[in-house]
């Protein structure tokens, strides 16, 4: 049977408005309940949340097979305050591992714990070249030496706590998203390109009038980037679980941005050897654009439930994404070998 058509024109404006919703780990409540609501649309899935606030769709099938798990995650790299700087400034602490020069001169929005949002931008605090000339690039781009200026009037710790903004309140990096040939170019596709791959084939096959060939749980997972996402809210039916999460781009790697990749191994070890041999059957079965890929710095929400005492076979699929956790990027062709994949593996037996 032919793997049903993929809407690209609605999977990349759904990608596009995933990506403009600022979710980083911790405060990706606006990204769930957007998922929540564009899954809410089809009837065949049952819908709930975990008490950590991810989202499990159920798609109930009458079948003799075991059930099975697919899990991408929403939440993001990101930072919270830190200290309110004595200029009025913030000091930072980061969510997940983004590095200070790739968010050098970034546009961040600080929410307030009041709901407010203020504008600001990072810079080095030795920015001004005409007051550090040649030395500000020798400054350490350290948690140290990183500060948000604020779009708005303060000059003290005093007048910037006036404004609302209080220890602890998030800070979110501007994801500059931009399309251009079928390429996508944005911060945080890792994972909310997986996020959408996995929308798309739910939507393919529903409108399709397919179903799964077993009971299958798309798990949304809220907590990946500080590791134990998908540790909780993995029916212990499930037999098997496929993470659908970013596959490494960059010198040294197999994967790229025209081909879905199937991880055997990465930091987190080994994954499960006859899930494997079955997702790569359903690939050359279906014709889809594949690598495998060892990654280094890598360790997925699908070993951490593996880690949690999850008694399931594991795998990780996903498209290539260039210079991740950086200004990343990736192409449709991916991405759509990616929900290819995702659906042979829902229609197989
Ligand atoms: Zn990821």
């Amino acid at each position: 049977m032919p793997l049903p058509n993929i809407d690209q024109e609605y999977f990349v404006d759904f990608l596009v408005k995933l990506l403009n919703i600022a979710s980083p780990t911790g405060f990706a409540e606006p990204a769930v309940a957007f998922v929540e609501k564009e899954l809410s649309q089809f009837n065949q899935l049952q819908l709930t949340r975990t008490r950590k606030g991810a989202l499990v769709a159920k798609w109930a099938v009458e079948s003799d097979l075991t059930p099975a798990a697919l899990t991408a995650h929403v939440d993001t790299l990101g930072a919270v305050v830190k200290e309110i700087k004595s200029n009025g400034r913030l000091r930072l602490s980061r969510i997940g591992g983004i590095q200070w020069n790739t968010v050098e001169t970034e546009g961040v929005w600080v929410f307030t714990s009041k709901g407010e949002k203020i504008r600001g931008s990072v810079l080095v605090d030795t920015a001004s070249g005409h007051v550090h000339g040649a030395e500000g690039s020798k400054t350490l781009r350290d948690a140290d030496h990183m500060e948000v200026r604020l779009d708005v009037r303060t000059t003290s710790e005093k007048e910037t706590r006036e404004l609302g903004i209080s220890i602890g309140d998030c800070v979110a990096f501007d994801p500059r998203v931009e399309v251009t040939n079928g390429f996508i170019r944005s911060r945080f596709l890792d994972d909310k390109a997986c996020v959408a791959n996995v929308v798309a084939a739910i939507k393919s096959m529903a409108e399709a009038g397919l179903t799964p060939a077993r009971t299958v749980y798309f798990h949304i997972s809220n907590y990946e980037e500080v590791g134990h996402g998908a540790a909780a809210g993995i029916p212990s039916e499930v037999a098997e679980l496929v993470t659908v999460d970013m596959a490494v781009v960059g010198e040294g790697q197999e994967s790229d941005e025209f081909n879905a990749t199937l991880c055997i191994k990465d930091g987190g070890g080994v994954y499960h050897e006859g899930l494997n041999k079955k997702m790569r059957a359903l690939a050359e079965k279906h014709n889809i654009p594949y690598k495998t890929d060892v990654y280094t710095f890598y360790a997925s929400d699908g070993e951490a439930f593996w880690s949690a005492g999850g008694d399931v076979a594991l795998a990780l699929i996903g498209p290539g994404i260039d210079a991740s956790h950086n200004y990343e990027r990736t192409h449709t062709e991916g991405l759509v070998a990616t929900t290819n994949w995702i659906m042979a593996y829902l229609l197989s037996e």
